[in-house]
């Protein structure tokens, strides 16, 4: 059962999560937004990833190997990235300072745009 809150009862715990140094209602809510927009970019992102597309989702550059299993497979989401962003993500993990899906590369981009595989790339 959920509870209907007033909105000044939603102003005052809000108020109150703030000063114990927690997010407060506004900003929780807009870290669920951006992260489940986030998601929904990688995961339309991962449905036209394949072998040839070489733009990593994480850190936005050109440099995913044109043979996807042989790179890294996102720790946080079903998508290949760079050996650079998997070797951060490793690192991080360890540091327990994962880099948020809102802070990703893709998540930055206004839409997803579809990408094409160039022809003339190499298969090996
Ligand atoms: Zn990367």
């Amino acid at each position: 059962m959920s509870k209907d809150w007033t909105p000044e009862e939603l102003q005052a715990a809000s108020a109150a999560m703030k000063d114990a140094g927690e997010m407060s209602y506004e900003e929780f809510t807009e870290e669920v937004k951006a992260t489940t927009e986030a998601k929904e970019k990688i995961d339309a992102f991962v449905a036209i990833q394949t072998d040839g597309t070489t733009f990593c989702p994480r850190c936005g550059n050109l440099t995913v190997k044109e043979r996807l299993h042989t790179n890294a497979l996102s720790r946080h989401a079903n998508v290949y990235v760079c050996d650079a962003c998997g070797m951060d993500e490793a690192i991080r993990d360890w540091k327990h300072t994962t880099l948020p899906l809102k802070e990703w590369a893709i998540a930055k981009l206004p839409l997803v745009v579809s990408t094409q595989n160039t022809p003339e790339s190499p298969l090996c």
